[in-house]
């Protein structure tokens, strides 16, 4: 049986691909921050025969390793990563770049940049015992420099700290070059980020982007390794 790792699973898109591994087949250990309180991922877990939820917050370096210590006690390898977790700047949608607030800028870009990287470290003992050796950064398409959206929203400390996780996606997927790692953007999905909190209707069910999320990430290769993937797969500019 195969495993995956998620984080970020007490709701939305990480949530949504706990159930989407478990419909087939996977081993799932689904982390999250505060596994009491999520109460729909606790019942989902249950019904389906799964192993408890860990407590893991990205941001936190001593959450992180100690989480992988938990792991490795109900766990001999770890076949998928999926650095889910993710936030989006405090007055989102409202997100300028000028009169960036610092406290929440590095907030950000603790749990979206730096968060991925200390999670793939920490679990690397677990993923080099796996064997499809994949981890999968969940980004955004106007993180990306190529998108036109870039230009067009006032998202600029979200924005500007998913172009950041494209980037070091590149550096771990050259530091550990017999792993497929990449970044995918999910879509405009109906979250609470999604929908910043009301504010905004995003057209894209969780259900419908993780079947999606789930096949695009069967299917990488190891040519795909490195690059920022379109929900469907196809290479986009980082
Ligand atoms: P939600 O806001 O619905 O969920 C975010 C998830 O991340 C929650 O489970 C939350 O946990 C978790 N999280 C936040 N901070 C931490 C942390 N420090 N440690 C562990 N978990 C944390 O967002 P989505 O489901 O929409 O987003 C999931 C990913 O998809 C994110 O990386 C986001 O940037 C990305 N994305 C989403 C898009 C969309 O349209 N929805 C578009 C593009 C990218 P808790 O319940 O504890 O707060």
């Amino acid at each position: 049986m195969k495993t995956v790792l998620i984080t970020g699973s007490s709701r939305g898109i990480g949530l949504g691909l706990v159930k989407e591994y478990v419909k087939n087949g996977y081993k799932v250990v689904a982390t999250c921050r505060d596994p009491e309180t999520a109460s729909d991922l606790k019942s989902t877990l249950a019904e389906t025969n799964q192993p408890s939820a860990i407590a893991l917050d990205v941001a936190s370096d001593d959450s992180i390793f100690k989480a992988a210590e938990e792991v490795s006690k109900i766990v001999d390898s770890i076949d998928i990563l999926i650095n889910n977790a993710g936030v989006a700047a405090k007055n989102h949608p409202n997100d300028p770049a000028i009169g960036v607030d610092r406290e929440d800028a590095l907030r950000v870009y603790s749990t979206n940049v730096i968060g991925p990287l200390k999670v793939t470290e920490a679990f690397l003992p677990l993923l080099r015992k796996g064997n499809e050796k994949k981890v999968i950064n969940i980004s955004s398409s106007p993180g990306s420099c190529g998108c036109p959206g870039a230009t067009l929203q006032s998202y600029a400390t979200y924005n500007g700290s998913k172009g950041a996780l494209n980037t070091v996606t590149r550096y771990l997927a050259v530091e550990l070059n017999n792993f497929i790692i990449a970044s995918i953007e999910p879509g405009w999905v109906d979250t609470d980020m999604g929908n910043a909190g009301g504010q905004l209707k995003a057209p894209l069910t969780v259900p419908d982007c993780t079947a999606k999320l789930f096949n695009t990430i069967k299917s990488l290769k190891k040519e795909d390794s490195s690059f920022y993937l379109s929900l469907e797969g196809k290479k986009m500019s980082s």
